[in-house]
Formats: C-alpha cells, structure tokens, sequence
C-alpha cells in the first residue's frame, strides 16, 4: 500500500515509495548523501579520471599481451554498454572479446545497436542464446512468486555467462558499463541481488515446470571467491573515471555508430521495459526512474526540475503497452487473461523464498573487516 502523501527529497526526487527512506532536518534524504560519498570516491572526471583511465588501460593491456584477447565486454544495445565499447577501442585501445546473452527479450534496436557497433569497431562478436524453454519456465515461475524483482532471470544468466567466459578463456578483466553517474542511488527495499542463485533455484523449484539444465547459474563459491581470487577475475568500470553524461553518449553514439535511441533506462529489453515501466510500478510503487533522475541530479548532470518534468511523462503509452503484454504474453505461451491473472497475485517479497542475503552480507562484512 502506497503512503496517502508522498514526502519527496528537497534535493533529488527520491520520496517515501522508498520506505525506508530519511530526511534530515533540511527535507534532504539519505540517498543524496550516501551518493555523494559514492561519488566523492568512485567518479573522477577530468585530468584526475584521465591519468586513472590511462594506467587502468596499460595495466589491462599488459595482463594480456600475450592472449588474444585482453578482455571481455558484455553488451546488451543498451547506452553505457555500447558506450563503453567506443571508450574500450577508441580510448583505451583494449581488445576485447564481446559477449552479447541473448535471454530472448531482445528488441530490434538492441540488435541493430550491436550489429553496427561491432562493425564499425571491427571487433569478435560471441553470442550466447540463452534455451528458451527453460527461460520461459523460469520466467513464469518467477511471475508466479509474485516478487518485485523480475529481472532477476535475465541479468543473473548475463553476468554468470559473462564471467565463465572470461575464466575459460583466461581473460583477467571484465569491463563493465556500471557508471555512478545514473546509478549512484537505488533502495535496497526495491528489489533483490540478481547474483543469488540459491533464490533462482527455490523459486525454480517451486513454482517451475522442469528442470534448469543449461540455464547459466553461478553459484556464491564461483562468483564470491573462484572467480575473483583463485582465477583472479577483476571487475572494472571505466566509465567512472570519465565525465560520463548518459544524455550526451546517447547523441555521441546516434552521430558516429549510426545507433538509434529505444526509450527509457534498459529498455533495450522488451522484458525490462514491461518489468520497469509497468509491473514495478504499477504493481509495487515502484519506479525506478526516480533512482536514475536522482543519481543523475547528485551528479549535477540535470537540474532537479528537470528531472521532475522527466518523471510526469507517462510511464507507458497505452496502446504500446497493450501491444506490449500481447507480445510478453504469447512468447511466454499463455493467454492474454492467464498473464493478467499473474500480475494480480499477492506481492510477495523475497524473502518469502530462500535466500542467501545472510551469508552475502556476513561475506562482505568479513571481506571489510580484513581490507579486501
Ligand atoms: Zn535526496
């Protein structure tokens, strides 16, 4: 049940959909804050993020002069990851192997982003088809859980196909497309790590058809200490050492890759277009814009009445979101009323269904308190 009124942050455009938001005496939340010490000590635009940039870049370079690759890059058609690939070759002179995890939400401008992005760097291009029918069936059980995060079965399967990619490839770094810049803010209470396979396997168990034999899963000993300390797999985001403006790469990207805009935040998926703009905050209050607008604004990259104005365009057109669940409904094989009937259960929330927030949180206390 959403709040009678919402109080809304004097600074940015959080407010108390979030529930476990605060305010100081100013009216100013504990986003802005907590994002301005993420950004005090993880973005450095200008000369400082340029010198960072360069020494990341020769130190990946060095790692792997000897591979034909000296890293990996996953991209979905989105903006920071096709924006990355131009830092990556253009900048940095990486050569990456680029990974694309096809979980069958794919839209046609996502595709054609990669296609023309992938030519005009000249680069190898590895595309992994997630099965349909087991997605299928592990999407659907997700719905049936009725938990805010419904992407969690897209993303989980990109990143644990992403770093099994680079471990048998020998390839040390993973680039990512991350960026404090649009995702400095976003509540714990509004949905739940992706990376928890354990949750994906209840819920499977539970709700699911079959069996998950190929879906990618990566367990918490793979990617908590296989992957990071044993194969020495190290996660970067250059796109924080840059003054890294989501506006201005999308016009950098239209005028030199021939790359078309697709809308909102991740909308480059037509599942995460639904999940985002409609069955988040329709059906939970949700909406995510609010964390993007506001990080962007504690960035100082867009005024906080132009965020607002971004947040009254209307989160869907209408005619577009009929077609939308048409669309969802038959590539998920069930009718157009069985789908409604799965966006009306009960919200649930994760914790509702195993979980391994307890051991991930006293894993990232220990790693803390020893000064990993
Ligand atoms: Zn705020």
């Amino acid at each position: 049940m959403l709040p009678q009124k919402l109080q809304v942050c004097t600074r940015c455009i959080m407010d108390t959909s979030d529930s476990d938001i605060k305010f100081n005496s100013d009216g100013v939340c504990n986003h802005c804050h907590e994002a301005k010490v993420k950004l005090d000590n993880g973005w450095f635009p200008g000369d400082a993020g340029l010198k960072k940039l360069e020494k990341m870049a020769s130190e990946i370079k060095n790692n792997g002069k000897n591979n034909e690759y000296d890293c990996i890059i996953g991209v979905s058609g989105g903006i920071d990851s096709s924006y990355l690939l131009h830092v990556a070759v253009k900048l940095m002179k990486l050569r990456p192997l680029v990974v694309h995890v096809d979980a069958g939400w794919n839209s046609e401008i996502a595709v054609q982003n990669i296609e023309s992005l992938i030519k005009k760097l000249d680069l190898d291009l590895f595309t992994y088809v997630v099965d349909w029918e087991e997605m299928q069936d592990l999407q659907l059980a997700f719905l049936k859980s009725s938990v805010a995060n419904q992407d969690i079965p897209q993303d989980h399967s990109f990143f644990a196909k992403l770093y099994e990619f680079a471990a048998n490839n020998n390839i040390s770094y993973v680039v990512t497309g991350s960026n404090l810049t649009s995702e400095s803010i976003l509540p714990n209470n509004w949905g739940y790590d992706a990376s928890d396979s354990i949750h994906i396997k209840a819920i499977y168990k539970r709700f699911g058809n079959n069996k998950l034999k190929t879906y990618p899963l990566m367990s918490f000993f793979k990617q908590k200490l296989y992957w990071p300390y044993l194969k020495k797999t190290e996660v970067v985001s250059p796109l924080n050492l840059l003054d890294y403006d989501k506006n201005q790469a999308v016009e950098f990207l239209q005028d030199n890759y021939g790359w078309r805009n697709y809308g909102g935040k991740h909308h480059e998926s037509k599942w995460t277009k639904f999940f985002q703009a409609h069955y988040l905050p329709i059906k939970f209050g949700f909406d995510k814009r609010k964390a993007h607008l506001s990080s962007m604004v504690v960035a100082n990259q867009i005024t906080r009445d132009e965020a607002l104005a971004e947040l009254n365009k209307p989160l869907y057109d209408l005619i577009e979101l009929a077609e939308d669940k048409r669309y969802i409904a038959r590539k998920l094989g069930i009718t157009d009323s069985q789908f409604e009937a799965l966006l009306i259960l009960p919200n649930k929330s994760y914790t509702d269904y195993p979980n391994q927030e307890s051991t991930m949180n006293f894993f990232r206390k220990m790693k803390r308190s020893i000064g990993l």
